[in-house]
């Protein structure tokens, strides 16, 4: 069976829709696995969420996701992010608030925990540094953990001696799932930070045990003309561009 494994879609209706046809093209997957934060930043956070509801998927929540339904207040948000889950709270439909607001925090499937920031602090917590992340493998009963959050994508391995070492994983890359526990990150679908502005995205294939990561050109210029006619903070519009 193959999965996709889907973090960070921000509302970017033109990179979410560029990445199901690319995965369309690739002979689809049995399911979508989402690791939080479908709106947020971008212009279709409506869309989106009604888009992913169309396949067969699991998502987790994310601090955007929470944060557009009044669950969390945007106190710690920069300002720009601010402005953006308060004029996305506006977009949802009473549909799209009750689907945000069951979302659960942590996931387990076959052997993988999914959580949007990490397995000990599902909604906050960044997994950037090996000394970060060395500390949440106590923190998950499954072999491998999948999150998103930084919009980097990235893999932490735990080594023999409970340490924790880190790669980077790049477009093709292909991760053989062997002993060591790993904590993995696709990367952001509609707001990739890592200074590649393509969507991010990775299949997990159940009977190889190999997790691929691709990274997808869409039509950046569609969403950031969206963000322009809602009069979304700059800054985020500016971003998409460089992928930072
Ligand atoms: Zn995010």
């Amino acid at each position: 069976m193959r999965y996709a494994i889907l973090a960070d879609i921000h509302a970017n209706l033109a990179a979410f829709t560029a990445v199901l046809e690319a995965i369309k093209r690739e002979g689809g997957v049995e399911e979508l696995w989402c690791l939080g934060d479908i709106v947020g930043y971008g212009p279709d956070p409506h869309e989106c969420i009604e888009l992913l509801r169309q396949y067969k998927h699991v998502c987790v929540a994310g601090n955007h996701d929470w944060a557009a339904i009044g669950k969390i207040d945007t106190s710690d948000f920069n300002p720009a992010a601010a402005a953006a889950a308060h004029w996305t709270t506006g977009q949802l439909t009473p549909q799209d608030v009750d689907y945000l607001s069951k979302l659960p925090l942590t996931i387990e499937k076959d052997d993988f925990t999914l959580a949007h920031g990490s397995p000990r602090e599902p909604i906050w917590e960044y997994l950037l540094s090996v000394s970060s992340a060395g500390e949440n493998f106590v923190h998950f009963n499954t072999k491998f953990c999948l999150v998103g959050h930084s919009h980097v994508p990235l893999i932490f391995k735990q080594t023999e001696t409970s340490g924790c070492s880190f790669a980077s994983f790049k477009a093709g890359d292909r991760l053989v799932l062997a002993e060591n526990r790993l904590i993995i990150n696709p990367g952001g679908v509609g707001q990739p930070r890592d200074g590649d502005p393509r969507a991010s995205y990775a299949i997990y294939d159940s009977d190889n045990r190999v997790i691929q990561l691709y990274r997808i050109p869409y039509n950046i210029g569609v969403t950031q003309s969206r963000m322009m006619q809602h009069k979304l903070p700059l800054r985020l519009i500016v971003r998409l561009s460089y992928g930072m």
